[in-house]
This record gives structure tokens, sequence and C-alpha cells, in this order.
């Protein structure tokens, strides 16, 4: 068939000008009669090469798939596009089951998709029946090598025998060898062609950041997107459930989602949130497998997973409409230790390790993260991606030797007999109780990391067990030993390279601008609306009347006549003559609207940093700025600070002298970096204003490389005490890693509460600040 008919039915069928990659030759080669089997990821574009032909080919397609709470959503696709299709599975009564096989004997349908515990049922019509093709998804389910395995699929061979003239395409996302030969055995292709498409989902970016505060972290960026829908994967059924009560309360629709909940709740929260009335799943790895939604914008993983495969699986769930999506990976050392425990207990030990190491690897890895994930499935690139958080911003690498050594010694001093918080105690001079208790104070080296603080700490020693100086004796309370590099380091002068800690500061500001903004009735927002009342009106998916990627189209596009808008991606002739029209109205509207406030209205021009920037140039003050373009003082300053730190000249010692900058620098340090001015604003007792604080680190963050000029040295515990004595009715570091100490050691929380001299509710809570406790 020629390439013109095909790209014409593409288009009048399912709305697309352009087939994605393999799929015009995959269609080909079933055109043809031969056998194909096809590997492509999810979100690839995979039905595309079965539904098509199917409406070429005269007679009907069978689709064979496992996943029976994704084969109506499925069908109701196809039935928004104008094509007759339907599907046979234990869902159904007998009745609409029979309804089904005697009107694809009368060939009113094109495709049944059908599961293949169900196959029986049309076993016996088969002989009155044209079968054109069989397409057989998620085909690695034959294999009990695979994770999915389903011991139906192992019959399906007969398939093959009995039509054996009829082309047979099998579907895998799954990519290892080993499945690859048993799908072909098993189903008894004759001389497949096999296509193997890219596994790089280029629309997903990639970014690992340390697990400090990620409650906080995930609010703050789910507070960033409120439309936007995502998932975030836990490890355990109760963080799940824990995670999605912290949301709640924080105003984010979010619900829990683990194979412990019972049937109704779980599919009742599953359609809540592909309907798009539930924005936020926490889920276990449970979630996921029957869900198609297109629009899914982020995945984040609370938890490090046990290998890549899963990874992948789960991210590549986030952005299959193509557009940009985001994925965010929390790797905590906690994490590693608990999946190292689970690994080496469980069965299959040695390749569980080797994949949790590999997936370490990729969380701590300080080059292009796709570069890695590809190459673990065999794809080779040579450039890097540019969309991950490395290529965005590559690490800094200083000269960390000394820094080594003294990490190295303290631990030869203690040796090799404690794990890293109490390392980092060491260090840092700590005088908490454990260290007393051993005398530790006595020892040589004790202090000698006091001007690095605590979460500093904790980095350059995991970046010095990444690079093989150290490791961790996992069946012996997690105590840190020198490896034979380490010797290197401490006599023979070898050089050690860390990397720069970095710190997320997350601007509230920047989080209230895109909250208003997405609030106000942008035309996305309002077809968005539409989109979802329509999809209720119809009981399907609101991705099933258009994706994401075809609102921002039309967004972009503004189509206003039917032409214009069968020219959107994924408009079909069918969705024209179903919606064209009330979408159409909806933009004509908008653009109406519109047009009638810019007559009304001056109109605001170019970037909001842009404008500040000019008025504070010519020589403006923050509330003559602010009262001329009617936004708050605070604003101001934020975009102030903002062009600061992105290397605008701007001279910022008319807010903030040098010695609070000091000052701030310090609390920087003994605060251990928080991501927040409140902090600061309480560190100071309220002496210091937003705007300096703000101001001041700004200062910080963009010399935060070369701060000799400032470095600070840091005060003793005494002298900190004398200094401010209020502040230590807070948690003062030291005593925080007293507290992580204890609790590592198995301590209970009454008898820390005695050792600390707090009440066990204070000690708790704490704990589950820090994340240590649920
Ligand atoms: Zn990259």
């Amino acid at each position: 068939m020629t390439s013109e008919i095909l790209h014409a039915k593409l288009k009048e069928n399912f709305g697309f000008e352009k087939f994605r990659p393999n799929q015009e030759t995959i269609i080909n080669t079933i055109l043809s009669g031969q056998d194909t089997l096809a590997i492509m990821p999810t979100g690839g574009g995979k039905s595309i090469c079965f539904q098509l032909p199917a409406l070429v080919l005269p007679g009907i397609t069978i689709v064979i798939s496992p996943l029976i709470a994704l084969m109506k959503d499925q069908v109701d696709s196809l039935k928004t596009n104008g094509i007759h299709a339907c599907y046979i599975n234990s869902s159904q009564s007998s009745e609409e089951q029979q309804f089904y096989i005697d009107n694809l004997k009368s060939n009113k349908f094109k495709l049944v998709y059908i599961a293949p515990e169900s196959l029986s049922y049309l076993d016996v019509v088969f002989n009155e029946l044209t079968i054109s093709l069989i397409a057989i998804d998620e085909a690695h389910c034959i294999s009990s090598w695979g994770h999915d395995f389903r011991p139906a699929y192992t019959n399906l061979g007969y398939l093959k025998s009995r039509f054996p003239s009829t082309p047979v395409l099998a579907l895998t996302a799954t990519a290892d060898k080993a499945t690859r030969t048993d799908i072909t055995k098993q189903l008894k292709l004759k001389n497949p062609k096999t296509f193997v498409a890219s596994f790089d989902r280029k629309n997903l970016s990639l970014e690992v950041r340390p697990a400090l505060d990620r409650v906080k972290q995930i609010i703050d960026f789910v507070e960033k997107k409120p439309n936007e829908s995502g998932i975030i994967y836990c490890l355990s059924r109760k963080t799940t459930e824990e995670l999605a009560e912290k949301l709640q309360k924080t105003g984010i629709k979010a619900k829990a989602y683990h194979a412990g909940l019972d049937n109704k709740l779980r599919a009742k929260t599953q359609d809540e949130f592909i309907n798009d009335d539930c924005q936020v799943v926490c889920a276990t790895i449970a979630f996921g497998m029957g869900i198609d939604k297109s629009n899914v914008r982020w995945v984040i993983h609370y938890n490090l997973p046990k290998n890549i495969e899963g990874y992948y699986q789960e991210i590549g769930r986030a952005g299959r409409d193509g557009l940009p999506a985001e994925t965010v990976l929390f790797e905590s050392y906690a994490d590693v230790i608990q999946l190292q425990k689970f690994a080496s207990e469980g069965l299959n030990s040695d390749v569980q390790l080797a994949k949790l190491e590999r997936m370490k690897q990729y969380a701590d890895a300080l080059s292009c993260r796709r570069k890695i994930l590809l190459s673990y499935f065999g794809e080779l690139v040579k450039e890097n991606c540019g969309n991950c958080d490395i290529c965005k911003k590559p690490p800094t690498f200083f000269d960390g030797t000394i820094l080594a050594q003294k990490a190295l010694s303290a631990i030869t001093r203690l040796e090799q007999s404690e794990p890293l918080a109490v390392i980092v105690d060491f260090l840092r001079g700590s005088r908490n109780a454990y260290i007393y208790e051993k005398n530790y104070q006595s020892l040589k080296t004790y202090g000698i990391g006091i001007d690095t603080s605590w979460y500093d700490w904790n980095q350059y020693l995991i970046q010095l067990i990444n690079l093989g100086y150290l490791e961790i004796a996992f069946h012996q309370h997690n105590k840190i030993l020198l490896t034979p590099f380490a010797k290197k380091v401490l006599f023979e002068g070898e050089k050690v390279k860390l990397t720069t800690v970095v710190k997320k500061v997350i601007d509230k500001t920047e989080i209230k601008e895109t909250k208003t903004k997405a609030a106000k009735s942008s035309l996305f927002e309002i077809l968005r609306k539409l989109r979802y009342e329509i999809a209720k009106d119809e009981e399907v998916p609101a991705y099933v009347i258009f994706s994401d990627a075809a609102l921002r189209q039309m967004e972009t596009l503004r189509p206003m006549s039917d032409e214009e808008f069968l020219a959107i991606d994924g408009v079909g002739k069918a969705k024209l003559e179903k919606y064209g029209q009330e979408f159409i109205d909806a933009i004509v509207y908008y653009e109406k609207v519109k047009q009638e406030k810019a007559k009304s209205k001056p109109k605001k021009e170019g970037n909001t940093y842009k404008t500040t920037l000019a008025l504070f140039k010519d020589g403006n003050s923050i509330e003559e700025i602010a009262g001329q373009r009617n936004l708050g003082q605070t604003t101001i300053v934020s975009h102030l600070a903002k062009l600061y730190v992105d290397g605008e000249d701007l001279d910022l010692s008319q807010f903030v002298s040098d010695a609070e900058v000091k000052q701030l620098h310090k609390a920087q340090v003994e605060l251990e970096y928080p991501t927040a001015l409140k902090p600061y604003y309480d560190h100071f007792e309220e002496k210091l204003s937003y705007d300096k604080i703000r101001f001041g680190l700004a200062f910080l963050e963009r010399h935060k490389n070369d701060d000799e000029k400032l470095k600070i040295k840091a005060y003793s515990v005494d002298e900190k005490r004398l200094e401010n004595p209020e502040a230590y009715k807070k948690w003062s570091p030291e005593e925080d890693s007293d507290l992580v100490h204890n609790f590592y050691q198995g301590k209970k929380v009454k008898e820390i509460a005695l050792l600390l001299g707090r009440n066990e509710g204070a000690i708790n809570s704490r704990l589950k600040k820090l994340e240590l406790k649920k």
C-alpha cells in the first residue's frame, strides 16, 4: 500500500499527520502478510501498528491483551475516532458476550479485544469469522522468565496452527533476548520480522535529589503544578497512606493506592485519577499496570527503586502524549541500606544486589543520566541528552583531598567501628552523649571538620563511598570501613575530586506566580474544562476525547474553522464531527473576550523580571516599582534577588550589609542550609527582615563557589550557646545527630527521651520531621 494512502488513513481515522518511528514499516510488514515482533517502549505508539491495518484489511483483527481493565478505555478511544470495536472479557455478563459474538459474525466490528483466558468463547465461532490479523499485546507475558507471566499466554501458539496464513503481530515493551526467543517459539511465529524501537523517551526529564525534607520538597513541587496529574511511587503501603494524608492537609487532591486496600476503593481511586478528579496518587508499584492515562505530567519516586527495569517502566507512565513530563527520584542513604538488606535476604540475592547496585550507580551518576539508562537497555548514545539534571547543571568538581583525608583519618581513629552518622558527629566535634560515653572527644582528629555542615559531610562521605574509598558493612550495624584505596589518599598523596554539594532553594513567590498563572483562565484551562465536561457526559476518561498535546496545539494555533481544526494532531474525521464545533466556539469566544479586554486596558509588555529590572535601573526604589507595577514589594524584592543570582549587575549593599551577609552565611551552615526563609527569620529572632534575608541569600548563592572572602570560622558550640542561648530551645544540629545516632542504634523512643532530656512526643515528632519514622 502506498505511503500516501497510509498517511491519509492515519489522518482520517486517528488525526495524525505523521507516523512515529517504525510504525509505517511495521504496518507494511503486516500488510504483506508476514509475522512480526515489535519491541516498543510504553508510550511509543504500539496500538496504531495493529489498529490501522485492522481498518485496511477485509476481516476482523483479534487483539489479545492481558489487561482487562484497559480494554474498555481502548475500545472507547477507538469509538471516539469512529472505529467499530468491541471487547469480550469476564467483566461482562454472558448475554453481553453473546451479543458481541453475534455481531462479530455479521461483520459489525473491525477489532475485537479479548483476554487470553476468554479466547474459548470465540473458538466456537472461529469458522464463521474472517480473521485478517492477530495482534498479541504484552507478548512478554508468555515467558516464565518475565515478571508478568500469564499461564494462558502459553496456549496461544495454537492460533498460528489454526490460522497459518493469518499474520501475527507480537508486541512488547520488554527487550531482553531470552524473552524475545520465547515469544517467537511459543507463538510459533514464521520467520518473524523483528523491530526494536528506541527506548529513549526524550520528553521525560530526569532528576535525582537527596531525600532530605522529602515531603516538603514534594509539596513545593506539586504546588507549582496545580492542574497536573502525577504519581508518587513509595516502597511501603504505609508510606503511601501517610504521604497522601500529608498532601491532603495542604489542600492537594491526593489519594493512596496499594494492593492492601479493598478492590472497590482501589478501583474508585484509579477512576478518579484517570478522569482528572484526583490529582496525585501515592502508590506502591502495584499502580499503573492497568492504566493508559496519556496526560500524567510527572512521576516521583519517594524511595529508590529496586532496579532500573522497574524504575524505567514507572517513569514511562508519564508523558505518553509526547509532551514534556518531569520525573524526580529521591535518593536516601537509609533506603539504600534497607533495600540492600531486602535484596540480600531474598531469593536470587546475587542478581538482586547487582541490579540494585546499577540503580544506585544511576542515582549517583555524575554524567548524563539518559545515557546510563539507555546503555542499560543496550542502546548506545553519543550525545548528552540535555534533559537531565546533570546535563542541565553539570556537577562542579573541586580538590577534596583535604576533606577526604580528614574523613579517612577520623574513620581510622574510630577503628572503623562506627556508622556514618557517628563519623559526621565526630568530625564536627559534636558533644552528644554517645561521643562522651565512648570518650571519643579525647581522640586525635575529633572536631577536625567543624567548619563543614552536617549535611555537607553526609554528602561528602557518600561520595567517598561511591568513589570506592569507603564501604558499608551492611551486616555489622552499617559501620563504615576503609577500602585498600583509602591508603593511597592517606599515605601516597592520591588526590580526591569531590563535587560541590548543591541544595535546591525553592522560591515561594515563584510557586505563587505559577499558581495564579494556572488558575487564570488560560485558553488551555478553558479547553481542559470543556474536555472534562464532555468526558463526564460520555463516561470516558478525558484523554480519550483529546490528549493534552492536542489541547496545547489548539491553544497555540487557535483553529477557528473546521479546516483549521482538522489540522490539529489527534483530530480525525470522527472527532471533528463530534467535538469540533464546541471547541471552535470556545476558542472564538476566548479570542473575542481577549480583544475586548485589550481594547479597554493598556497592554502589559514583556517579561515581568525585565520590567522590574528596567525600572530599578532607572533609579526607582523598590516601593516605587511596586507602586508603578501594582505588585507587592516582596515580589519586587524576589525579582531583584533572582536577577542578581542569574548574574545581573546590581548593587546589593544598599539592601543588606556585609556584616549581615556574614551572619547569614554562618546561619546557613548552622541551620543545615534550609530551603525556606522562615528558619532564618526565626534564627535571628525576627530581627533581620525577610528582604534582607532574601538579598543576603541571593548574594551567598551567587558567590557560593568563591567564598574565601566570606569564609567564616565556625564557632564552637559553647560560644554559640553564649551568643544565643534562646536558639537552643529548638533542636540543634548536635541534638539532631544525637537523636539520629541513638535511633539507628535501635534505642527506644523512651530511652532516647531520657537521654536527651525531652519528652517522648517531642522525640517522635522530631523523628518524623527527619523522616526517620512514619
Ligand atoms: Zn543528560
